[in-house]
């Protein structure tokens, strides 16, 4: 490919949309994992996701970008995201103006995140009550309230809800 063509695919803005910028190279995967991009794609039909891999950076050295046409991410989505890459950055584009979300490690997180323990009862299939963890932010770990089972943030993205 030639490179204006390259750098014109890098750098091609979206008018509405969201940005998440600065994600540790080659870990986009993880990031369409908890954000559900996939399923996304799938009953979306007008939204588009561009993921770039192994981008050079100021900061990071490289770093990975994901480009979601047509769709906002959830702010909520976006501090689950910040347990596990705590440098990511969230730019909300509406029609062409670029806002910035830093995304901060929540206080609390509900139903987004299924309890490591199966028999808890926010994994029941009858009644299941809606998962909620407490963050311990000194310790990168979340617990559960029902059964304080711990989960580190780096495990998070394995026990998102899909
Ligand atoms: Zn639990």
């Amino acid at each position: 490919m030639a490179a204006p063509e390259r750098e014109r695919m890098l750098v091609s803005r979206i008018e509405e949309g969201t940005v998440i910028d600065h994600i540790p190279d080659w870990r986009a995967d993880t990031v369409s994992r908890v954000l559900r991009l996939d399923k996304l794609a799938r009953m979306q039909a007008d939204v588009s996701v561009v993921i770039l891999q192994n981008v050079t950076s100021e900061h990071l050295g490289r770093k990975d970008i994901i480009k979601i046409d047509s769709w906002h991410v959830d702010e909520r989505d976006a501090d689950i995201l910040c347990l596990v890459f705590p440098e990511i950055t969230v730019n909300y584009i509406d029609e062409g103006k670029v806002s910035k979300y830093s995304p901060k490690v929540p206080d609390t997180i509900e139903g987004r995140v299924r309890c490591p323990e199966l028999n808890c009862i926010s994994n029941t299939e009858r009644e299941p009550v809606v998962s909620r963890f407490v963050t311990l932010k000194e310790e990168r770990l979340l617990q559960c309230q029902y059964c304080d089972t711990l989960l580190g943030f780096e495990k998070v993205p394995d026990h998102v809800r899909t």
